[in-house]
């Protein structure tokens, strides 16, 4: 993960922000290390003083996604924050093992396709609504997928999967393949001479994954797709991720930090 300190100033200054807690681990003897999500800064590194201590003010509320409103001082190498609120408990969520590990999943991409400094209120917002969603309704095996694709959505990365991402042809019932490397459905003529790796799209799937691009999780919620529809979808959304990931996100990161140090320092 990109880590660029590019604090220019060196005065101490605090500010209170909306944050969801994505990553937290024990740090000294009784601190908390924690990475917040905000909408319009990024990521927050910063520590916890004395959050496990048992009589602490922070308590509970800097633990792993907790939707908090904390009190961030930044200091001149490592930010603390000083107070946290929360804003809704998302009790739901820290009672069961697998809504956590999903709900936990979850953060992990946001912060992955997230940086300090960063502003991405549309991500934030989301995933805020999705822990929600987590915390309230009985787990569903597209919640994690529809996640996926609004992040994909949100960061301009959705694949092609309304025509061949080759040569634009529409969809015939059969014979259909994704490609992560090429960034989408790929047609029956254009799938022979390519050596990239080509997942299984039957037609269900490929409807299914153009629903979600465009439905809110309402829509999408009362579908029941059977075993192998979830499993293509999984595994086409997961293909096309990482390919992103890799090719992607850390490049534009740093360009995105490289103009911003730029333009700080004119
Ligand atoms: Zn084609």
């Amino acid at each position: 993960m990109l880590t660029v300190n590019l604090m220019v100033s060196s005065r101490p200054r605090t500010y209170s922000v909306e944050a969801v807690v994505v990553r937290a681990s024990d740090f000294g003897e009784a601190d908390r290390l924690v990475t917040l999500l905000t909408p319009f800064s990024g990521l927050v590194r910063a520590v916890a003083r004395g959050a496990r201590k048992p009589k602490s003010r922070l308590g509970g509320n800097v633990d792993l996604l907790r939707h908090v409103k904390v009190s961030v001082n930044e200091g001149r190498s490592l930010h603390s924050v000083s107070q946290a609120q929360s804003i809704s408990s998302l009790r739901g969520l820290h009672t069961g093992l697998e809504k956590m590990s999903t709900g936990l999943y979850m953060a992990e991409l946001a912060e992955r396709f997230s940086v300090e400094g960063g502003s991405n209120p549309a991500l934030f917002n989301q995933l805020v609504k999705m822990l929600q969603i987590l915390d309230s309704e009985p787990l569903h095996p597209l919640m994690a997928r529809w996640f996926e694709m609004q992040v994909l959505r949100i960061n301009g990365f959705v694949p092609t999967i309304s025509q061949c991402v080759d040569c634009g042809a529409g969809l015939e019932p059969q014979g259909h393949v994704f490609s992560p490397e090429r960034g989408g459905i790929v047609c029956p003529d254009c799938r022979a001479s390519e050596s990239d790796v080509l997942l299984t799209a039957s037609l269900n799937t490929v409807k299914l994954l153009r629903h979600m691009a465009r439905a809110q999780w309402e829509a999408v919620q009362p579908l029941r797709p059977d075993e192998d529809e979830l499993r293509q979808v999984g595994r086409i959304l997961k293909e096309h991720l990482q390919f992103v990931l890799d090719r992607n996100v850390r490049s534009t990161a740093f360009m995105d930090e490289v103009t911003r140090w730029r333009s700080d320092s004119d």
